[in-house]
């Protein structure tokens, strides 16, 4: 076990304070303190907002620090607890704003981020944090969500936190000097922050991107514009098989008019020779969905296979294949020891993607029984049992509440039970079959802490009890925690 502090940590985040986006200039995260800043509660003359000098005294549940000011509970990005700064507060309608001018005293939690863009956080709201502090504020996140149901076991870390993602997406468009860029959004904007690379991508992944961006031009491929609905290129997804060495490339254009294709194909097989398959996928939604519905494979089979657990698994666009390869073998290991098989037992995998976990649990139960709600990773999950040659796997397509529904109405038995909701959670239609059904083990997957504690807090109300709560650090560099939870019939 691991020693953890708790000190510095908050129970909730403040929902008032809102900062969009941090001073690029001004902060200096590692910059001494030049005299003693001043605290003045006064608008300075010429600017907007007031600075103000605070202390973090702890970090939200998006890994923003919090302080007090003038009687008020407010967080800024990218301030660790322990560090005094100047921050900027400004009022805009009824949120108070705050944004980090400098650090001042800084914490020997924070590090220089490997991360080129520092600043700006695309998809990495910690980063500024040492890994080991990181750890222990998901730790904290954690035992405070499953406080009610016992001690959590120490987080499973990842001995290379970076680098790790096997599906990378950046997005295209044109920035004022009428350049081509490509990045990620800034949160809850549509607004790119442009980048050529993020820590946690697969960093082959980025490199093909940025060869991508770099042909446009000569093959005269405009990024799509969503505000004027002209141009062609959206997104790039590149899916990386990290055992395999297989590689996906999906162009995700707004019309399937690809002028020049067959030349930009060669062209970037060239560049690339390791990439195994292109995909073009027409994208004319206004949402934020990056993948639309239509496809066509431009190069290759259309899908990547890679390894898992020992099994193959052939994986296509758009099927939910878990992003952290590394993780999720220790992951999967946890899960299926949780549910303590030995060759009899009928195992049902809920909310099963491509078959994944059921599958892994197939070499050592009597039967399984996956229900998934997507087509296309349900034709995934058959076709990977037949290539591991799965004797004993059944997949069916449909809602898993429905689905459990009806095999409680027709007095069927399962002994196990593994979930592995999205980040809703499950559903009450879900979790009262369970009840019925009554397996002796439930195995609770779950990359939302907060939904799993609230089904927990039911399947603990009618008569399952927690046994063990195992997390895992699946994202690194972000916020997010994965856990997995065993529950047994009392
Ligand atoms: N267990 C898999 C997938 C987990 S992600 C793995 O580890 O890879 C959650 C999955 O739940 C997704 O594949 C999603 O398509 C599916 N899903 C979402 N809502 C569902 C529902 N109501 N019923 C069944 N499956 C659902």
């Amino acid at each position: 076990m691991t020693k953890r502090k708790n000190k510095g940590y908050k129970k909730s985040g403040n929902k008032r304070n809102n900062p969009e986006k941090q001073n690029n200039k001004q902060h200096s995260p590692q910059g001494k303190s030049k005299g003693s800043p001043k605290t003045t509660n006064k608008p300075p003359r010429g600017r907007k907002g007031i600075i103000a000098e605070v202390t973090c005294t702890g970090l939200t549940k998006e890994g923003k620090g919090v302080f007090q000011w003038e009687g008020k509970e407010l967080s800024v990005e990218n301030l660790l607890p322990g560090e005094t700064a100047e921050v900027i507060i400004s009022q805009k309608g009824r949120f108070t704003n705050a944004e980090l001018k400098r650090v001042i005293k800084t914490s020997e939690d924070r590090v220089i981020s490997p991360s080129k863009y520092y600043y700006e956080r695309g998809g990495c709201q910690i980063h500024h944090m040492s890994y080991e502090a990181q750890t222990r504020f998901k730790q904290h996140t954690i035992d405070q969500l499953m406080d009610p149901f016992g001690k959590p076991d120490s987080i499973i870390t990842m001995d290379h936190p970076y680098g790790y993602r096997n599906k990378n997406t950046m997005t295209f468009g044109m920035n004022k000097k009428k350049q081509i860029i490509s990045g990620l959004y800034a949160p809850n904007t549509h607004r790119i922050i442009p980048m050529d690379g993020s820590m946690i991508h697969d960093p082959k992944a980025d490199e093909i991107i940025q060869t991508i961006k770099g042909m446009m031009k000569s093959f005269k491929m405009q990024p799509y514009n969503e505000d004027t609905e002209r141009g062609f290129l959206r997104h790039v997804l590149v899916r990386v098989g990290k055992n395999s060495g297989e590689i996906m490339v999906v162009l995700v254009a707004a019309s399937p008019m690809f002028k020049g294709k067959n030349n930009f194909i060669k062209a970037l097989k060239k560049e690339h020779p390791e990439i195994t398959t292109i995909i073009l996928n027409i994208n004319n939604r206004s949402d934020s969905m990056v993948l639309g519905d239509q496809e066509k494979v431009l190069f290759g089979k259309g899908t990547i296979t890679d390894t898992l657990c020992g099994l193959e698994f052939e994986i296509s666009s758009k099927s939910f294949y878990q992003i952290n390869p590394v993780q999720t073998e220790k992951l999967y290991s946890e899960a299926i020891k949780m549910a303590e098989l030995t060759g009899n037992e009928t195992v049902i995998d809920a909310y099963c993607g491509i078959g994944t976990i059921g599958l892994v649990a197939s070499q050592k139960a009597g039967k399984v029984i996956g229900v998934e709600l997507n087509k296309g990773a349900v034709r995934d999950a058959i076709r990977n049992s037949k290539r591991n040659g799965v004797k004993n796997a059944r997949f069916y397509q449909g809602d898993a509440g429905e689905f459990m529904v009806q095999m409680a109405a027709r007095g069927e038995k399962a002994d196990v039970v593994i979930l592995d909701p999205p980040r809703s959670g499950s559903d009450e239609a879900f979790l009262s079959s369970i009840v019925k059904l009554k397996p002796k083990r439930v195995v609770y997957v779950s990359c939302n802490p907060e939904t799993q504690a609230r089904d927990m807090k039911y399947l603990v109300k009618n008569g399952y009890k927690v046994k063990e709560i195992q997390p895992v650090d699946m994202f690194p560099q972000t916020v997010h925690v994965e856990s997995v939870a065993k529950l047994v019939l009392k």
